[in-house]
C-alpha cells in the first residue's frame, strides 16, 4: 500500500439537508471531518478535490492508482451536446440490426445475455417519448455547467491550457443517414443546444483533411477537447496531493456499517475511519453499493480504442470526429489519432476482443491518407452504465453519511467535476446548483 501525502483540517459543522428524496445527515463535530472517496477516476478525483476546497480531510482510495480505469483511454470529449439518453425509441428499433451484423456498434456475448436482460428491460422501459424527454432535461441540466467545472478544477492544478474549445464534428456519409439521426438533434435543438449543419463545402472549411469524405455533418461549437485525458486526469490527481490529500493504493473490500451510519471502510490492508464515504468506483460500484444496501442496476458497455500516427497525413484532422456512418470517434491527440468504437456487453471479466475496433482500421486509411497504426496501442476500458442514461449522484437510502457518484457512462470525462461540484455541496448539506432528484439512487427503490 501506497502512503502518498495526509494533512487534518480544522472543520466541522452539523446539519441535516434534503437531498433527491432521502435525508442526508451530515455529523456535527469538533474535530476534522474525514471523507474517504472510493475510486480514482475522473469522477472521484473532482469529488475528492472539491471535498479537501470544503476543508474535509480526505482519503482518496484506489488499487489503480488515479487513471488507471474508464478515464485514461476515452476520447477525450467534453461532450456537453450529449443530452440525448442511449436508449430511445430510434435506438430500440435499431438494435435487432445493430446486433445482426458483426461490423455494428453493439455486441452482446451471448453467455453474458441472462445477466444482462433485466438491465435491457429497464432500457426499453425508459426509452418511451415522455421519458426520453424527461431524461434530456435532467441530461441537460448537468451538461450545461460541465465545461466550467472543469475550469475551475483545471485552472488550479495548472491544465487549464488542456481543455481546447474545439467544438465536436458529426460526420455522415449519405444524406440518409442524416436524416436517420434528425429525431436527435431536434431533441438536443429542444434543450438549447447548438447543432450547426454543414454540407460538404461547410465540412471542408471547417477541417479541410475532411475535404470530399462527408456528406453532411452537425457542429456542436460548444463541445470542448482534452488532448490526452490520462495525463489529464493524472494532473488533477497531482494537485489533489498539493492539498495534502492522502491517496492510498489499496482496494475497498467493506464498509463498517452499523445503525445506518458508516463508521470506515475497510481495504485489502486496513481499516479507516470516515465521517462520510464517497462510492465513485465506475463500472466497479454496484458491488460496493450493494454492501451499503443499495441496489442498482449498474453494467459496463465495454469499449476500445486503438491509436494510429498521423505524421504522415497531409492535412491534420483538427477537431474530433464522430463518424456516424461507422459509429466510431477519432480524436486528434498531439501527433496521433485515438479512435475509439464500440459497445460491447460482456461484464467486467472477460476476455478483450481488440478486433471490435481494430477492423476499423481500413476505414480511418481511407478517411485520412497516411495514417498508421501504432503497435500495441489497443485499449480496452469499462463506461460505467445505467438504463437511464442518468447518473447517479446522492445519498444512499437510509444511511445517513455516504454518497453514490458513479453510472456517468458516455459521459463520465465530461461529467466528473461538475459531479463532484455536486458531491461537495452534498457532504456540506448544502444545495447542489442543479436540481438533483432526477440523479438520486433512491430512484431504483
Ligand atoms: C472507449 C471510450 C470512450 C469514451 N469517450 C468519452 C468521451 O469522449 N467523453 C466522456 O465524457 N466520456 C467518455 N467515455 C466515458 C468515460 O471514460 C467514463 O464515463 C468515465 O471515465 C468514468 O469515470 P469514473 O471516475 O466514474 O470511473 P473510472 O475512471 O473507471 O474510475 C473508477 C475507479 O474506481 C476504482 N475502483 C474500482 N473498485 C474499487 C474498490 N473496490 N476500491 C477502490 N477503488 C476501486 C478503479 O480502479 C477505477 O480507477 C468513454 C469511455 C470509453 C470506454
Amino acid at each position: 500500500m501506497e502512503r502518498l501525502g495526509t494533512r487534518r483540517s480544522p472543520r466541522g459543522c452539523g446539519s441535516a439537508v434534503w437531498c433527491g428524496g432521502v435525508v442526508f445527515r451530515v455529523f456535527t463535530m469538533a474535530k476534522p471531518r474525514r471523507a474517504i472517496v472510493i475510486g480514482g477516476g475522473a469522477v472521484g478525483v473532482s469529488a475528492a478535490l472539491h471535498a479537501r476546497m470544503r476543508g474535509w480531510d480526505v482519503t482518496l482510495i484506489d488499487p489503480r492508482g488515479v487513471a488507471g480505469g474508464a478515464s485514461s483511454g476515452n476520447a477525450g470529449v467534453l461532450a456537453v451536446s450529449e443530452c440525448v439518453p442511449v436508449g430511445s425509441p430510434g435506438t430500440i428499433r435499431s438494435v435487432p440490426r445493430m446486433l445482426a451484423s458483426r461490423d455494428g456498434p453493439l455486441h452482446i456475448r451471448p453467455a453474458y445475455f441472462p445477466r444482462l436482460l433485466p438491465w435491457l428491460l429497464r432500457m426499453v422501459v425508459a426509452s418511451t417519448p415522455s421519458r426520453v424527454e424527461e431524461l434530456s432535461i435532467a441530461l441537460a441540466s448537468i451538461l450545461e455547467g460541465a465545461v466550467a467545472a472543469h475550469e475551475e478544477l483545471a485552472g488550479p492544478a495548472g491544465v487549464r491550457g488542456s481543455i481546447v474549445p474545439t467544438g465536436w464534428l458529426k460526420g455522415f456519409e449519405t444524406e440518409a443517414g442524416f436524416r436517420g439521426s434528425a429525431a436527435d438533434f431536434a431533441l438536443m435543438r429542444r434543450r438549447g443546444i447548438a447543432c450547426d449543419e454543414l454540407d460538404g463545402n461547410g465540412i471542408a472549411r471547417l477541417d479541410p483533411a475532411l475535404k470530399g469524405r462527408f456528406a453532411r455533418a452537425v457542429f456542436h461549437p460548444g463541445c470542448c477537447h482534452v488532448g490526452n485525458p490520462h495525463t489529464y486526469v493524472r494532473a488533477l490527481g497531482d494537485h489533489l496531493l498539493r492539498l495534502a490529500t492522502a491517496c492510498l493504493a489499496d482496494e475497498v473490500t467493506g464498509f463498517d456499517l452499523t445503525g445506518g451510519v458508516v463508521s470506515g471502510v475497510r481495504t485489502r490492508t486496513q481499516s479507516i475511519p470516515a465521517d462520510a464515504v464517497v462510492v465513485a468506483a465506475g463500472a466497479w460500484s454496484k458491488p460496493l453499493a450493494a454492501m451499503l444496501g443499495c441496489k442498482v442496476p449498474l453494467d459496463t458497455e465495454r469499449g476500445y480504442h486503438m491509436m494510429l500516427d498521423a505524421r504522415d497525413c497531409e492535412t491534420k484532422l483538427q477537431h474530433p470526429l464522430y463518424w456516424a456512418d461507422k459509429s466510431i470517434v477519432i480524436s486528434p491527440m498531439g501527433d496521433l489519432l485515438r479512435v475509439t468504437s464500440s459497445v460491447e456487453f460482456a461484464g467486467l471479466q472477460a476476455e478483450p476482443d481488440f478486433d471490435l475496433v481494430l477492423r476499423n482500421l481500413p476505414h480511418v486509411e481511407r478517411l485520412l491518407p497516411g495514417v498508421r497504426l501504432v503497435p500495441d496501442s489497443t485499449w480496452l476500458g469499462f463506461r460505467p452504465s445505467i438504463p437511464d442514461s442518468l447518473p447517479v449522484i446522492g445519498p444512499v437510502p437510509g444511511v445517513a453519511n455516504a454518497l453514490l457518484a458513479f453510472g456517468h457512462g458516455h459521459l463520465g470525462l465530461t461529467l466528473g467535476p461538475v459531479t463532484g461540484k455536486i458531491v461537495g455541496a452534498m457532504l456540506d448539506g448544502e444545495a447542489a446548483s442543479i436540481p438533483t432528484a432526477p440523479f438520486s439512487p433512491s430512484r431504483f427503490t
